[in-house]
């Protein structure tokens, strides 16, 4: 037979999907999981059938059987079905995870979010004059205290701030920026095609370690636009560096009537010195030194919602609120719900160190941690016991998405090493996969050929004990 033929003979052989339909066995489907999910779950097995068919040599007659297709249909309707949003118990060590939502937010401001989108809220209007009002008006004022601002605005993320201030203030002119400062963060930030998508031409200076207050000078022109700083979020250059103090750069900026912002990537709005962390600037004090706008997310050490903050100068926040870009970058009322709360809450700084957890977490001190990982270890090692050693060990904890790349936080975890040679090494990745298929996957690290649960950011003891208690370790382990 001919191959044209030989691949229309099978094809012959595919039912149709209304046969389909009709097995007893798929009507129990139907009347589980409704018409749509069944029906379009076979149009796209028979799809994928009609591909191998036309591609491959040798074909099975068994994939035609009733069974065959059936089975398919069960797997294919359970992968549309089932749960893809689901909890995971971050035990990694890194405080914001990008990959894990970053800043988790505090009770208070998700019992205001189920209110203000479960009914209608004066988001955008003033009951006094029945006028509508600009939906900052609610996080304004709260805002520009905290910063110790003029004038504040914010947009769905630091990326989409930087873009606007860029646009808005430099549209067509050159930006100034130190060619050390030319950083790329997760998730495609790239602050050379940010420019370009901005519609600036970058204007980098100095070298990759050094900068001086000259090479700014000199590449100031009358196409400059603005004067551009970007912290390093997620890496350090250490050695022969030298960079401009910020206040000479206000100076000149002063002097040549050009704006400068800096974007921190991470902005704190208290003192990270009064949780003994390393000092991390503020954006309070960089606008003191006189720095025209600073950028920066909401979710990273804020501890908020998803958003892009913009701080600085009324006159600047002003033409930036005029930009059309502005509109397609607002935020929603999910956003000025929780920072609403989260504002409310800094209100009373040592309220939020207790209840913004991100606070919270860096706040934690490595006894309370040890004391944690002592009772959760006394109640989960009998049942690790004949398995696998389990001991108690000293760690570090990072505060991650880009913030304070170099601070590593002393903390405590449990760690998990495997009693025999049996695994060849692979033993943390097996261990590490099997806490991933938990209902609640539990993520930790591997470290040094052991897997480690870093407890800092564990709130309750149980919700690591119960999983690790009914894990059924087989002959593997
Ligand atoms: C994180 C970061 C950004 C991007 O912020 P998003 O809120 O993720 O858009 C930009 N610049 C710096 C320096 C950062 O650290």
């Amino acid at each position: 037979m001919k191959k044209s033929e030989t691949v229309k003979s099978y094809l012959s052989l595919i039912p149709p999907v209304h046969k389909i339909l009709n097995f007893p066995e798929v009507q129990k489907l139907i009347d589980q999981y409704g018409q749509l999910v069944v029906v379009s779950s076979i149009r796209s097995i028979l799809a994928d059938y009609r591909n191998t068919i036309k591609c491959e040599t040798r074909i099975n007659n068994e994939i035609f059987s009733v069974e065959e297709i059936i089975k398919l249909l069960k797997k294919n309707i359970n992968l549309q079905t089932q749960d893809s949003l689901i909890p995971i118990l971050n035990l990694s060590g890194i405080i914001l995870h990008s990959n894990f939502g970053r800043a988790l937010l505090p009770k208070l401001a998700l019992k205001k979010i189920e209110k203000v989108l479960g009914s209608s809220y004066n988001i955008e209007y003033d009951v006094d004059t029945g006028k509508r009002r600009d939906r900052e008006y609610h996080i304004e004022s709260k805002l520009c205290h905290l910063l110790g601002a003029e004038a504040v605005t914010i947009v769905n993320n630091n990326a989409a701030a930087v873009m606007l201030v860029l646009n808005t203030l430099a549209r067509r002119k050159e930006v100034i920026i130190s060619r050390g400062e030319l950083i790329e963060i997760g998730g495609s930030f790239r602050l050379p095609d940010i420019m370009k998508s901005s519609n600036c031409i970058l204007k980098e200076i100095g070298t990759t370690n050094r900068t001086n207050l000259s090479d700014y000078e000199d590449a100031v022109k009358p196409k400059t636009g603005l004067i551009f700083k970007a912290y390093w979020s997620n890496f350090t250059i250490n050695g022969y560096t030298k960079s401009v103090d910020e206040k000479d750069l206000v100076s000149l900026s002063k002097k040549t009537n050009l704006p400068f912002v800096i974007d921190l990537g991470s902005g704190t709005a208290i003192d990270l010195r009064k949780i003994g962390l390393k000092f991390e600037p503020t954006p309070y004090e960089k606008l003191k030194l006189g720095v025209d706008l600073v950028t920066f997310s909401g979710d990273k050490l804020m501890g908020g919602p998803q958003c892009g903050i913009i701080a600085g100068r009324a006159d600047l926040i002003n033409k930036i609120n005029k930009n059309a870009m502005k509109r397609a970058m607002r935020c929603d009322k999910f956003t000025i719900a929780a920072l609403y709360s989260i504002l409310k809450i800094y209100q009373d700084p040592k309220k939020a160190i207790k209840e913004i957890p991100t606070l919270r977490f860096l706040d934690r001190t490595k006894v309370d941690i040890k004391e944690q990982a002592e009772r959760i270890y006394s109640k989960i090692e009998p049942f690790f016991r004949h398995k696998m050693k389990v001991k108690i060990i000293n760690c570090f904890s990072q505060i991650g998405s880009g913030t304070l790349p170099n601070l590593s936080i002393p903390s405590v975890g449990i760690c998990f090493q495997q009693n025999t040679k049996k695994n060849n090494g692979l033993f943390p990745m097996k261990f590490a996969k099997k806490l991933r298929k938990l209902p609640t996957p539990v993520i930790g690290r591997i470290n040094d050929g052991a897997f480690v649960l870093d407890l800092r950011c564990l709130e309750k003891d149980i919700d690591l004990i119960k999983p690790l208690q009914s894990l059924k370790l087989d002959e593997d382990f």
